[in-house]
């Protein structure tokens, strides 16, 4: 089987796009259909009571499982909410429901587009930019 989540989380270009995002969202909704002709309501009192994979799946209930979880999130999910991460070789994608967030993680694609931008300004100005601040 291939993996439906890979298509995810690349970053096309323009023209790349429309082809790629219908491919993944496919596999996806692939995926997403076998993984539901196998879930099974569970009985627990709520709020335990949820759809889950049926444990006689075997060893393919991790990858049902999965699959019904992204199902489940593209079904019930704003898509405007949405949003690529734009950091160098990442566009994980992440669910920003503030509308403000830019990267997938301020720990890693924030701070290295901090770090190109400060050498970058250090290059530009000759290495005599102010310290401080
Ligand atoms: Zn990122």
């Amino acid at each position: 089987m291939s993996d439906p989540m890979s298509d995810l989380t690349f970053r096309p270009s323009p023209a790349d796009r429309p082809r790629r995002t219908d491919a993944a969202w496919e596999a996806v909704a692939v995926e997403g259909r076998a993984a539901a002709s196998q879930a099974v309501l569970s009985r627990a009192d709520a709020p335990g009571r949820r759809w889950s994979i049926a444990p006689d799946a075997g060893l393919e209930r991790p990858v049902l499982e999965l699959a019904r979880e992204a199902a489940d999130l593209l079904a019930r999910t704003d898509m405007r909410r949405v949003k690529a991460c734009p950091g160098s070789h990442c566009g994980w994608l992440f669910l920003d429901p503030s509308g403000r967030r830019r990267w997938c993680s301020m720990k890693v694609c924030g701070n290295r587009a901090k770090a190109r931008r400060h050498a970058e300004r250090r290059r530009t100005s000759g290495g005599s930019e102010r310290r401080g601040g």
